[in-house]
């Protein structure tokens, strides 16, 4: 399609939006009485208006019910955490089986590790992307110390080539390789935080595979953004934040991914609590533990309802669009978004050099802009004009429309405004 920089051709491309409607269906904050142009749905997603009625049946329940509601809420507390499987496994390339809601993201990657990191012998390494997610590092760190390893020598990191800004996936390859039967766990980000690079899930879990490791993936940059097959691509294990891109709240729950050729066996261990128990007899206190069939034998505590409210009120969204729909806008309006600025870059003859892919296949929402000779106050300038965006040191600004709430008009619009901020600075 040829793109134009005109408020005209944005608003046309508005009209033929299939998700038009949903922008109504999330509040936006405003600055200066409008609404902002919110670019940080990687960071924390809107929020879904139906989000309050989903809280608010909880606390009804809660106060009509008290214990009660564990069986006799419109929503039984008992099992609330099953009512996410079929709608998750669509967002993850997943059998409903295979996927769950627990906890938070850093603690479910942690308590998968219990699971798909056990070092033996010679075979005690973690393969993992270069500049990770710092919560990340510290995990993984912390887990071969906790094994008794130096993460100098346990931990190796996936390096990029001198000069470029993102990962080649022969290289990433042939890296695994060379780790070989060293390597006991490859784990990476499925889309990277900062460059908003796509992962090649498919053939890395392979590569990953033909050396003997387990592979997990962290999916907080690419649950509700990019189509994944974990079941398919035979991923082992996976988990991901439900705030960013699934618009759950703020430091709301992670779901979580064990691929079914786990399930039921004895020789993946686990940390265990009643929650994952045998759901029938789970009331009946017994002292030994049952396992459930499936992924919710790695449930630990009861669900912590009020919290997953908003999650389930943010998935009927997803269920009723599906991932195909928003992948559409999504490669649409990310491409008309990085016309505008090489649009704008020519005509302030400005410098800004996108380092996230521009094939589709390799990237998703967000892209990250390098600001050659502009620096923090262009940024702030963005800011004060009602364009929310993030800074990332030292010279980035990440921008990522979601497909969901964003319009063609907000990128338009936002060209304006970034020209007017570079001119005036
Ligand atoms: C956002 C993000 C996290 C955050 O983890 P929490 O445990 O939810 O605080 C972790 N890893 C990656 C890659 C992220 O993008």
């Amino acid at each position: 399609m040829n793109f134009e920089n005109t408020l005209e051709f944005a608003q046309k491309l508005d009209r033929t939006d299939p998700l038009q409607s949903y922008r109504e269906q999330f509040y936006f904050p405003k600055i200066n009485n409008k609404q902002v142009i919110y670019f940080t749905g990687n960071s924390l997603g809107l929020q879904p208006k139906s989000a309050k009625d989903y809280v608010n049946e909880v606390m009804t329940d809660w106060a009509n019910l008290a214990v009660e509601g564990h069986f006799y809420a419109d929503k039984p507390w008992w099992d609330y955490h099953e009512r996410f499987s079929q709608s998750l496994s669509k967002v993850v390339g997943a059998k409903p089986s295979e996927v769950g809601v627990m906890n938070t993201l850093t603690v479910n990657l942690h308590l998968l590790m219990v699971s798909f990191y056990r070092p033996n012998g010679n075979r005690y390494k973690i393969i993992c992307e270069e500049k990770a997610f710092p919560s990340d590092q510290y995990m993984i760190d912390s887990q071969v110390r906790f094994h008794g390893y130096d993460p100098k020598d346990a931990v190796v990191t996936l390096k990029k080539r001198s000069g470029e800004h993102t990962f080649r996936t022969e290289d990433i390859l042939k890296q695994i390789e060379a780790v070989g039967t060293e390597c006991a766990l490859v784990l990476i980000g499925g889309v990277n935080y900062y460059t908003g690079q796509v992962f090649d899930i498919k053939k890395i879990t392979a590569a990953g595979h033909a050396i003997g490791a387990f592979v997990g993936w962290d999916l907080a940059h690419a649950a509700g953004n990019v189509i994944v097959n974990l079941h398919d691509h035979e991923v082992d294990f996976a988990a991901w934040c439900s705030y960013k891109y699934m618009n759950s709240g703020p430091g709301n729950m992670s779901g979580y991914f064990v691929h079914e050729k786990h399930h039921g066996t004895k020789e993946i261990p686990r940390f265990e609590g009643w929650w994952g128990h045998n759901k029938e007899r789970r009331f009946l206190m017994e002292p030994e533990f049952q396992p459930e069939p499936d992924a919710n034998a790695w449930q630990i505590s009861n669900a912590p309802v009020l919290a997953m409210a908003p999650y389930l009120a943010s998935l009927q969204l997803f269920d009723q669009v599906g991932m195909d729909v928003l992948v559409t806008k999504r490669n649409q309006i990310v491409a008309y978004l990085a016309f505008i600025i090489q649009t704008i870059a020519q005509e302030v003859n400005g410098n800004f050099e996108i380092i996230t892919p521009l094939n589709q296949q390799e990237r998703g929402t967000q892209l990250s802009v390098f600001l050659h000779g502009e620096g923090k106050a262009l940024f702030h300038y963005l800011m004060e004009q009602g364009v929310i965006v993030d800074w990332r040191e030292p010279n980035v600004i990440r921008l990522a429309p979601a497909p969901f709430y964003c319009s063609y008009e907000d990128m338009y619009r936002f060209g304006q405004i970034l020209k007017k901020g570079v001119l005036h600075h």
